[in-house]
């Protein structure tokens, strides 16, 4: 192999690996239910967290070397990570630029939109599963509802756009609130997808027989009339549909999106390959093994050495998660500890 060389990461199925999911903390502010007990969980040790030149240095061999496109930034709650403007400022510096996206709870996006976006954030996905405070607090087990509304503002204002909305149903918890989000969502401007509820909470209270199918969902969204959308869907975990008579702030035609990660699961299509905030790649969210790069950066290993590392775990990633399978077994990280 020649030195420096741009050599993607595929795997064995044909898949190629372009967008990096970047985990920049397992902390967060809020407890949602269906993600992490309300007492939290136990935090890495500040040592073994990658410091912030370890992530731009991983990056940066992502990008050069294998071939990254987009880089998304997730936790636990990645706004709590004090280096979040100075990471994102140094990969927008990066050649080819990738794309930079966020995945929030939104808490501090108020303050945040406005320097991320000068720092070269390109989009973000704000996570909100209800429009009452009450139930609010209740799902996350913090009143802070106020502050994630403020912060979706902040992001439209600053030209975080278009902006997205995640929500997870629950049954008989929000799962009568689809058409009210989704009336939130047009009125705003942002763009609304719903994420089937995945096994991946940190107290394996997760239950295939309760779960809110993407079915559901979309039959709760028949009085919006949607239809299916011309536009492809390409590698994106969503199916999306217009929603007729209403436009974006774009001005283009309105679209909700469902990610039916479990009953229309995407694993064919799948282009992603994850970093966790301790520097383990993972090459799906539902692995059950992970490859330290950590332990190579701070063996002096050189950037071959660790591209070709990250190509070697990528290569292993399975056909698809196999929820449905008999033998499946949930991973030992929860979600908040993976990055989502
Ligand atoms: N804290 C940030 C947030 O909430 O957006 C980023 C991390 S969070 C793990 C990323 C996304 O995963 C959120 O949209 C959240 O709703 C979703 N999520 C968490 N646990 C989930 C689960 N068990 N099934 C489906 N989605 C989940
Ligand atoms: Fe925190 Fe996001 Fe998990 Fe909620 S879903 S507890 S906001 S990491």
């Amino acid at each position: 192999m020649r030195s420096g060389a741009l050599i993607p990461l595929a795997d064995r199925f044909g898949r190629v690996a372009t967008d990096l999911r970047v985990s920049l903390t397992d902390r967060c502010n809020l407890r949602c239910t269906y993600c992490m007990p309300e007492e939290g969980l136990a935090w890495l040790p500040r040592e073994q967290q990658l410091t912030d030149d370890e992530v731009i240095r991983l990056i940066r061999i992502a990008v050069e070397r294998l071939g990254i496109r987009e880089v998304r930034f997730t936790g636990g709650e990645p706004l709590l990570r004090r280096g979040l403007v100075g990471i994102i400022e140094a990969a927008a510096r990066l050649t080819p630029r990738p794309t930079l996206m966020l995945t929030t709870n939104g808490i501090g996006l108020e303050r945040l939109a406005g320097p991320l976006r000068k720092a070269g954030l390109d989009r973000v996905n704000v996570s909100l599963d209800t429009l009452d405070p009450e139930r609010f607090q209740a799902l996350t087990r913090r009143d802070r509802m106020a502050d994630v509304l403020r912060g979706l503002t902040a992001a439209a204002t600053a030209g975080l756009t278009p902006v997205k909305i995640n929500t997870v149903l629950m049954r008989d918890i929000n799962d009568d609130e689809a058409p009210a989000l989704l009336r939130f969502a047009l009125e705003n401007g942002y763009q609304l997808r719903f994420i089937e509820q995945m096994p991946l909470d940190a107290q394996h209270q997760w239950d295939r027989h309760t779960m809110v199918t993407a079915e559901e969902i979309l039959a709760g969204l028949a009085p919006f009339g949607l239809l299916p959308d011309p536009v492809s869907r390409g590698t994106a975990p969503a199916e999306t549909w217009l929603v007729p008579g209403h436009v974006d702030a774009a001005g283009n035609p309105a679209r909700v999106g469902v990610i039916g990660s479990v009953t229309r699961p995407f694993c064919g299509d799948c282009d992603r390959t994850r970093l966790t905030a301790d520097g383990q790649v993972r090459n799906c969210l539902f692995a059950t093994d992970e490859s330290d790069l950590r332990k190579l950066l701070r063996d002096d290993a050189n950037d071959d050495e660790v591209a070709e590392a990250w190509r070697v775990a990528m290569s292993g990633k399975r056909a698809g998660h196999g929820i449905d399978d008999p033998t499946f077994l949930q991973p030992a990280r929860p979600m908040s500890a993976i990055g989502g």
